[in-house]
């Protein structure tokens, strides 16, 4: 959607408090499975929900030295909260990405300023579902942190002042923390600035927080979304900028960190303006469930239940709509699907057989089932193996034959509570016409055999 060949990026981060591996990194998963080659940096940071937006720090500073051209800066989360507790009514779950580069811009990251200290309002131990947390101690780490580091921010650039900025968004674990934090800024005294003549300069009015602030409260239709709520709320500020915005984008994460992000929007905006759909399409997009179908998800989700199969299962008959393919493989020793597809099965001891199978990128149904109860216990592999494709993120009436689609990335399986997760490809109706035009990864290459 940047425009740019995945090859040429040379840096994924992401930032997540929901990983599927505590060993084992979501930016290399995601390098992998858009074509990006092995020239690559890979991190999962750490750092609560500041971690997406301080990829977009690392990646600023490995572009400016040079080392790399382009980098993908990611936050992604699904997030965690015990059953009853006060967080669980706010949980979102959400990705935000930036591509970050030197040319064609959307916007120019003019500078960004930390705040940082020990302040464990919100944590989770190792091998922990859920965070832990101290309740109302988060309003105070939160608003310290987050004035904290426009404060710095502001130390830097005398000419700053944040009511001149066209846009400011906040990290937003509830509408509640971000508007409080604006309430201190309306104060005659601002708290924990000690320095006039900045405290001067972060005055906010009524006004300000009607016009600048809250339009980009994305959680009321998301929920908290942890690592990537500025990455989304910043996203529906430049869906809505115009060239020469100021945009200020504040981050933070428990423990506590915050990052102060100043951005001028650029001409390019008006370019590249259609190639993804808004956030405000993604939030349109919203199915309503109930909530004994969420007490499900959630419960076959904390008890990690060693269950291998998504139920029920709509499979079915696709056939290509132009020539470009994913290449996903089947090892038949030990019956594990690869995507991307590998010559040799990750088990040294497995000497399976494997096969490559090709699977368009943009399709057209032929047909579609719901898997009966009879059939339920048949593995993804079996039905990958028997030519069938998996439907998601659709109804079975949306599912008419015709029906144009995308291949999407799932877990198609994983091995119990200790194994790997396995990938693969599913399908759905085609979001929005233009992602799929423009979205064209170039194929992929089988991963050659490699030791640890
Ligand atoms: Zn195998």
């Amino acid at each position: 959607m940047a425009g740019i060949s995945p090859d040429e990026i040379g840096t994924v981060t992401a930032g997540s408090e929901s990983k599927p591996y505590a060993v084992g990194t979501i930016a290399r998963h995601v390098a992998s499975f858009i074509g990006m080659g092995q020239n690559v940096f890979v991190a999962d940071l750490e750092g609560a929900c500041n971690s997406g937006m301080q990829g977009v720090g690392f990646i600023d500073s490995e572009i400016r030295s040079g080392r790399i051209k382009y980098g993908l800066a990611i936050g992604a989360d699904v997030a965690q909260a015990e059953r009853g507790d006060p967080l669980e009514y706010s949980c979102g779950a959400g990705a935000g990405a930036f591509v970050l580069g030197r040319t064609d811009l959307i916007a120019t990251i003019e500078d960004i300023a930390p705040f940082s200290s020990l302040f464990m309002d919100f944590w989770r131990r190792d091998q922990a579902a859920v965070p832990s947390h101290f309740g109302r101690t988060t309003v105070e780490a939160y608003k310290s942190h987050v004035i904290g580091a426009i404060a710095n921010l502001f130390r830097k650039h005398p000419d700053l002042s944040l009511s001149e900025f066209d846009a400011i968004t906040f990290h937003q674990p509830s509408g509640y923390l971000p508007m409080k934090t604006c309430a201190a800024l309306t104060e005659d005294k601002i708290p924990y600035v000690e320095d006039e003549s900045i405290a001067e300069r972060m005055r906010l009015t009524e006004q300000d927080i009607e016009k600048k602030v809250k339009p980009w409260l994305k959680v009321l239709d998301t929920g908290n979304t942890y690592a990537a709520s500025t990455l989304i709320s910043l996203a529906s500020v430049f869906d809505n900028s115009k060239p020469g915005d100021q945009v200020l984008a504040v981050s933070y994460g428990s423990g506590a960190y915050s990052n102060a992000t100043w951005f001028e929007v650029q001409d390019g905006i008006e370019d590249k303006r259609g190639r993804t759909p808004t956030v405000e399409e993604y939030v349109k997009r919203k199915t309503t469930i109930k909530i004994e179908t969420y007490q499900d998800l959630i419960r076959a989700r904390l008890h990690r239940i060693k269950q291998r199969l998504e139920i029920p299962r709509l499979v079915g008959d696709v056939e290509p709509v132009n020539g470009k393919s994913f290449p996903l493989s089947l090892c038949y020793g030990c019956e594990r699907i690869y995507f991307p597809a590998r010559e040799k099965c990750l088990d040294s001891e497995c000497t399976g057989k494997m096969e490559v199978k090709r699977y368009p990128l943009i399709a057209r149904l032929k047909s579609v089932s719901k898997l009966p109860l009879k059939k339920r216990f048949t593995s993804n592999f079996e039905l990958l193996d028997q030519n069938k494709v998996l439907f998601v993120d659709a109804k079975l009436q949306d599912l008419k034959p015709g029906v144009k689609l995308e291949g999407v990335l799932r877990r198609l399986d994983y091995e119990g509570k200790d194994g790997l997760i396995m990938y693969g490809i599913a399908y759905r109706p085609v979001f929005q016409e233009t992602l799929a035009l423009i979205a064209r990864p170039k194929p992929l290459i089988i991963a050659p055999t490699q030791y640890a």
